[in-house]
């Protein structure tokens, strides 16, 4: 009670907060950071928590919503809080979109190549754009983002766009980062954060059963662990959404994934490799400057489009969404 009659307190006289919310903290003193599921309820909502933390003394969870796969950061106090493994909460949310969606990834977890979710609706008339910020000394290739908020400026504020980010770019491109919230921040872009590994190991010369996160001696808790704390620690909200680099797995890291509450993330469609998109495609390019082709590729199809979106027939969708509404009613 006493909480709440601080956050209304807060909320009426600071309704700057309230406004501006897409600005999230930063967790810049994070220790005890652990996976931890459980159920918090909140009425009239349930939320499936998969994180705990302490930042400067304080405790935080990181929830996820399993009906629509929104993400936030929240004290546990403002829930009633019931704690269970991984297997009661899949049991317990059973028909979310969630945990049907962790439940396909696993199924499909035999690929090496390109395993998870791949596309979205094909009902949906546009795409899911996803772009890779993997380790690179080039800038971000800011036309992305300058393009798809001039095409939909009249259409779609903010654009929704994932983002697959890795602790290593974090660190090199901290100007880009900000560039980024920033944008977030005016209400351009609407950013989802994909996980994308922490170091995204590459060898050129190892196949890729052995490449990737599947190269000997990789510390995948690390990996996903320090890429999440970096996030919160540069202010982004991480999401439950995984990608592997190159896309390359197996089926124990599928699962290995999963069981940190993670959705891996495919494509099928690399424009860079030459796949088109379709309707609701999950489309992917790079957005570290190293793949300029793929980008040159996706602002061609933007102006291809261009009479399409202005009629709102050919739309971006937001990541969370399209997974969402491919497992809704399922
Ligand atoms: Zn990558």
């Amino acid at each position: 009670m006493k909480q709440l009659l601080k956050y209304l307190l807060l909320l009426f006289l600071f309704p700057a907060c309230v406004i501006n919310v897409n600005a999230q903290a930063n967790y810049t003193k994070i220790t005890n950071y652990r996976v931890y599921y459980g159920w918090a309820k909140h009425t009239p909502r349930d939320w499936m928590i998969i994180r705990q933390f302490d930042n400067d003394n304080k405790s935080y969870f990181l929830l996820v919503n399993p009906q629509t796969l929104e993400t936030r950061i929240d004290e546990p106090d403002f829930y009633q809080v019931k704690p269970m493994t991984l297997d009661e909460a899949k049991l317990f949310f059973k028909t979310s979109p969630y945990i049907k969606a962790l439940q396909k990834a696993d199924k499909q977890s035999v690929n090496t190549q390109d395993a998870g979710i791949e596309s979205g609706m094909p009902k949906q008339t546009g795409i899911t754009l996803t772009a890779d910020l993997c380790p690179s000394h080039r800038p971000l290739d800011k036309r992305i983002f300058t393009d798809i908020i001039a095409q939909f400026k009249k259409v779609e504020r903010p654009v929704p766009v994932a983002l697959s980010i890795t602790g290593i770019w974090m660190r090199q491109h901290p100007q880009d980062l900000e560039w980024l919230k920033k944008m977030q921040q005016d209400g351009e872009i609407y950013i989802t954060w994909i996980n994308h590994s922490f170091n995204h190991r590459v060898s050129a010369t190892l196949p890729l059963k052995q490449n990737f996160l599947l190269e000997a001696g990789t510390n995948i808790n690390y990996e996903v662990m320090e890429t999440e704390i970096a996030m919160l620690k540069n202010g982004l909200l991480p999401s439950v959404f995984f990608r592997f680099p190159g896309l390359v797995s197996d089926q124990k890291l599928v699962f290995e994934i999963t069981n940190f509450g993670l959705i891996p993330i495919g494509t099928d469609a690399w424009l860079a490799k030459g796949q088109q998109p379709q309707a609701g495609s999950i489309v992917l390019i790079h957005g570290n400057g190293n793949e300029p082709v793929g980008v040159n590729d996706f602002i061609k199809l933007l102006k291809s489009k261009t009479k399409s979106i202005a009629k709102k027939q050919w739309l971006l969708y937001d990541l969370r969404e399209s997974v969402d509404e491919e497992f809704q009613g399922e």
